[in-house]
């Protein structure tokens, strides 16, 4: 099985969510929903600093989103088959029309935040789609995630 992922110096993260945001402009994300996000490291919230053991601040950063995890728990608590890895990408996909709403996979899931639940009908700043024409529209009452754009992994 091939295997895609993303390569991310955390080192050189400065954590202006540029790449956060791309992101949701690609994907035409709901308000509140991010599929990927800037966050730091030790500090009581996001982008407040951190403090070592001699009591000097820090500010690291590393981004998080879905980690399209070899062996996905989400996966394996899924009953509806809403969730599944692609043999042939390694890509944990998700399918908003098999998706129950359960929110069993985001229990199972040990990184925070990286699914989320669409409580109402998703809505937008904006009054037109943005980003790629093929990903699928955001419903009400289902679980999403990052897709790893597979639709352009699908395109080559
Ligand atoms: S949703 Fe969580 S458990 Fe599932 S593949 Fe992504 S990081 Fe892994
Ligand atoms: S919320 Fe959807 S994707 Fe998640 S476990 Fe339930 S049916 Fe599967």
């Amino acid at each position: 099985m091939a295997r895609y992922g993303f390569a991310i110096d955390t080192v050189r993260c400065v954590g202006c969510n540029n790449c956060s945001l791309t992101c949701k402009v690609e994907n035409n994300l709901p308000n509140e929903v991010w599929w990927s996000r800037a966050m730091t490291v030790g500090g009581e919230e996001e982008f407040t600093p951190g403090v070592d053991g001699a009591g000097n601040l820090y500010l690291d950063y590393y981004t998080l989103g879905c980690q399209h995890c070899d062996n996905p728990a989400c996966v394996k608590v899924c009953p509806a088959g809403a969730t599944w890895k692609d043999e042939e990408t390694g890509i944990v996909r998700q399918d908003y029309e098999k998706c129950l709403g359960c929110r069993m996979c985001m229990a199972a899931c040990p990184y925070t935040g990286v699914r989320s639940f669409n409580w109402e009908e998703p809505s937008y700043e904006l009054d037109f789609a943005t980003g790629d024409g093929a990903v699928p529209a955001h419903q009400k009452h289902t679980v999403e995630k990052c897709t790893m754009c597979y639709h352009r992994v699908n395109d080559g």
